[in-house]
């Protein structure tokens, strides 16, 4: 009774190959050999996860171009696009070789009798990840490079679409020589995941991907009083104030808003800008979402791909309409394109109502929502007013002033005159609705470990 999971290309809608799905069996089998190869691996020095993660960055590199074909046939991700993906795994591989043994160091606390005490940060155990296909290299590496170099082993659920990528992943991490058992993919539906979560031998849960999957995980992993970071939407304010340079900021506003066609946790997703510059904003910033070009991502200067699955592009195209409903005006796209493929242009709606769709929800595709407010006040509160926290841009001339203004975003990531991206130097995350915990960094690589303490008297 096997089931089986097809991976499909967006742009065409063609199967590209099927895989038959884990068994309970193959499951139990994987966490006997998660946990077996665990009490191993906690056992190897920072030198060896040094060296086998510098490995699996050369793997990535030498493999580009293969691993990169792969997420654009699978999601639809412009193949550019995709080669910076796998470039940017290589390099979280490459941070944390060089610097977990110093992110996990004993901390030595200094007492004031004759004892003395430290904190050692230890591995948990099997971590399960629960991820979703936007970034499909990139949101497992983020896991797993500081997981792994922490001593925790690794069982990936990738999303349903994207199981070539699951696997190319263990394949990567094979053939850096680390052991079997060190990371494992399952091959299994989301309604698998209950047992998973519920049994011993995994030790915490990390998931990325929508509100509603974060809270079932975290809810389930919750009763069986296990750690989870979740990872998860957000609707992003992109804040112009008066001083902006508007020209150089509309720029960035279409990348913030069109980088992986639009399906990113941290895109800019509301446009909020001062009446000062709002028209002339606007109308540069129509024009520079106009000039990206749209197409099949396999060709190179696509920077517009298609939405990964149809069913989500559906999902866009009902914000887009319910916003136009409530009131807004569309001034480009705003229609899935004519052609094979689930293909949605980039397309900007103006004076968006605060309680429409595009206003209140995440939009995971090429739409931009525009407000035009009176003050720097009115535009902090209508950023923050949002039920998500992942990312917050604010665009200015005047440095001291973007900082003091970032200060007040209620948002996990803040950025003065940059798009929000994420850097493994920095720690990545979200408050409220966006989730909670952190990755990447010294903060991502402390999530998952027992922080023991040690008193010696
Ligand atoms: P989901 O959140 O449903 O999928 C993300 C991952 O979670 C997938 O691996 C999925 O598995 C898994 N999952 C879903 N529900 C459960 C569950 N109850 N228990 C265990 N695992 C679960 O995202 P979708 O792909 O359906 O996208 C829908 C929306 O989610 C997007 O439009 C976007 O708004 C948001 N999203 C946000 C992302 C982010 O980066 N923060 C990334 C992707 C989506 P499976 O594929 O098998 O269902």
């Amino acid at each position: 009774d096997l089931t089986e999971m097809e991976s499909i290309n967006p742009a065409t809608g063609e199967q590209i190959e099927s895989y038959d799905e884990h068994t309970e069996s193959d499951i139990d089998d994987a966490l006997d050999r998660a946990s077996e190869t665990f009490e191993e691996w906690r056992e190897t020095s920072f030198a060896h996860r040094q060296t086998l993660m510098e490995n699996a960055a050369d793997v990535l590199r030498e493999n580009e171009e293969k691993y990169a074909s792969l997420m654009t046939e699978e999601m639809g991700k412009p193949i550019e696009q995709a080669r910076s993906e796998v470039e940017k795994c290589a390099w979280v591989c490459e941070y944390y070789a060089e610097t977990a043994e110093e992110h996990l160091q004993d901390e030595v606390i200094g007492t004031q009798s004759d004892a003395s005490a430290f904190v050692s940060y230890e591995p948990l155990g099997p971590v399960l990840a629960v991820m979703p296909w936007n970034f499909p290299f990139w949101q497992v590496f983020r896991f797993v490079a500081p997981n792994l170099c922490a001593g925790n082993v690794g069982l990936l659920k990738h999303a349903s679409n994207v199981p070539g990528c699951a696997l190319a992943i263990e394949e990567v991490l094979e053939e850096a020589g680390f052991p079997e058992g060190a990371f494992t993919t399952l091959l299994a539906g989301s309604d698998k995941m209950n047992d998973v979560i519920d049994d011993r031998r995994v030790k915490a849960v990390t998931l990325t991907g929508s509100e509603p999957a974060g809270r079932a995980v975290a809810k389930r992993a919750g009763e069986n009083l296990k750690k989870t970071v979740l990872e998860l939407g957000g609707s992003d304010p992109f804040v112009v104030l008066d001083d902006a340079h508007v020209a150089e900021t509309a720029e960035k506003a279409a990348k913030g808003r069109l980088q992986n066609s639009g399906q990113s946790c941290i895109a800019a997703k509301r446009f909020i800008v001062h009446t000062d510059v709002y028209d002339e904003f606007v109308e540069q910033f129509v024009e520079e979402m106009d000039s990206w070009t749209v197409g099949d991502p396999s060709e190179e200067d696509t920077q517009v791909g298609p939405q990964a699955r149809e069913d989500l592009l559906e999902d866009l195209h009902e914000q887009v309409e319910g916003t136009i409903d409530a009131g807004a005006e569309c001034r480009l796209g705003g229609e899935p394109l004519d052609r094979e493929g689930a293909f949605y242009p980039p397309t900007v709606l103006v004076d968006v109502p605060t309680d429409a769709p595009a206003a209140t929800e995440e939009t995971f595709g090429p739409a931009a929502a525009v407000f035009e407010v009176d003050s720097e006040e009115e535009a902090l509160e209508l950023a923050n007013d949002t039920s998500f926290g992942l990312g917050a841009s604010v665009w200015t001339s005047d440095l001291e002033r973007g900082e003091q203004f970032a200060r007040g975003f209620e948002a996990g990531c803040c950025f003065v005159n940059e798009v929000v991206k994420s850097d493994p130097r920095v720690p990545f995350g979200g408050i409220e609705d966006s989730g909670y915990g952190r990755e990447l960094s010294e903060h991502g690589i402390r999530e998952f470990v027992n922080r023991k303490t040690v008193w010696v008297q």
